[in-house]
């Protein structure tokens, strides 16, 4: 989810289908109603929890699958932007942390997928998966990852991988707020920079910058860059498993007759960065989805497919369409117990009428 779909052939902006992109401060709600709605969210599920509600939850739910979804750290100072896309590195490893203490078993994702098929899964498997290769996530999750042992998939958008230029609609959205330029249209403003030659880009997105007076830490940081090929590799070397994500971030819902082309580009950038291996594993960009888009991934090779709707994966899912749970700066330990132990999912009957 995330960020960056093609238009006349280059790269630009994802539609944040999936809050992602949503910002603190541009919510729904007025922050305060939001905070308010969270906290009593995360007493009941805490009271939940401690009634033992987790512990028979957990039991109801044991054979399905969890799976964890994040994207990149944010590591730039001053304005905090883009909840689920960066979380802070610290809440990061105090999450895998928790993920580590809570005893429940993590699994390889290709491993989980096939013991899903066969039924063989330990009780409460969990899946990690980080979406689209920014460079915070070499830089400040792989060693958290390492540190705990944690095995994790990438999934890696390409085009912007190697490129001095960072993901323009993210970078473009970051600028405008933390300018508190909420007037300007970034998805005109990107199709503007998109209109350039790409050599040219970088120049018209400082400028951008530099006029709005945001400080240019969040480039010095490469805070909106995807990882070279290089780093593709060195992660690849230190045990991430990368897979796929489209080259350009297309957005399925509308592009879907560009998705065995996508895949093969996708491929065939990684093959060349870390050699060939088994990629067959998906993620759908922003979450978009078509009727068509099961069918093309199964005849192009893919044996699993996430999406970012939240949930659970008992057997007998369609291995092309796992739910996940979309973890991010607003989510409190409560709510990330609460997936993991199976609570949410039993509530989630309840969910809307308690917690809007
Ligand atoms: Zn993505």
């Amino acid at each position: 989810m995330c960020a960056l779909a093609p238009r006349n052939g280059s790269p630009r902006t994802p539609a944040p289908v999936d809050a992602a992109l949503t910002p603190i401060g541009n919510a729904d709600l007025h922050p305060r109603r939001y905070a308010a709605r969270m906290t009593f969210k995360q007493r009941v599920l805490k009271l939940a929890a401690a009634a033992g509600l987790a512990a028979a939850a957990r039991r109801a739910t044991r054979r399905r699958l969890r799976i964890l979804c994040y994207h990149g750290a944010w590591v730039t100072p001053g304005y905090a932007f883009g909840d689920c896309t960066f979380i802070a590195p610290e809440q990061f490893e105090a999450r895998m942390e928790r993920l580590k203490r809570s005893g429940l078993p993590v699994l390889p994702l290709g491993e989980a997928v096939e013991r899903l098929g066969d039924g063989s899964l330990p009780d409460a498997a969990v899946v990690l998966t980080i979406d689209d290769g920014w460079v915070s996530t070499f830089t400040h999750m792989l060693p958290v990852l390492e540190s705990l042992g944690l095995p994790a998939t990438l999934y890696a958008t390409t085009w912007y991988a190697g490129r001095d230029l960072p993901v323009l609609n993210v970078a473009i959205d970051y600028l405008r707020q933390a300018a508190g330029r909420f007037d300007i249209d970034p998805a005109a403003k990107t199709a503007e920079i998109e209109a350039l030659p790409a050599e040219q880009r970088l120049a018209a997105l400082r400028r951008f910058g530099a006029e709005l007076g945001v400080d240019e830490a969040w480039l010095e940081r490469r805070q909106f860059n995807i990882m070279s090929a290089a780093e593709f590799a060195e992660a690849q070397r230190r045990g991430l498993d990368i897979q796929l994500h489209t080259h350009r971030h297309i957005e399925i819902d509308r592009q879907v007759d560009a998705l065995p082309r996508e895949l093969a580009e996708n491929r065939a950038f990684l093959a060349a960065a870390i050699g060939e291996r088994d990629f067959a594993h998906f993620c759908h960009p922003s979450g978009t989805n078509h009727p068509r888009a099961r069918a093309l991934l199964a005849a192009n090779g893919i044996r699993s497919a996430t999406l970012v709707t939240e949930g659970l994966n008992g057997p007998g899912a369609d291995p092309l369409a796992l739910r996940r749970f979309l973890d991010g700066r607003r989510v409190g330990d409560a709510e990330f117990d609460a997936y993991l132990s199976g609570l949410l999912h039993c509530v989630q009957p309840f969910r809307r009428l308690a917690f809007g």
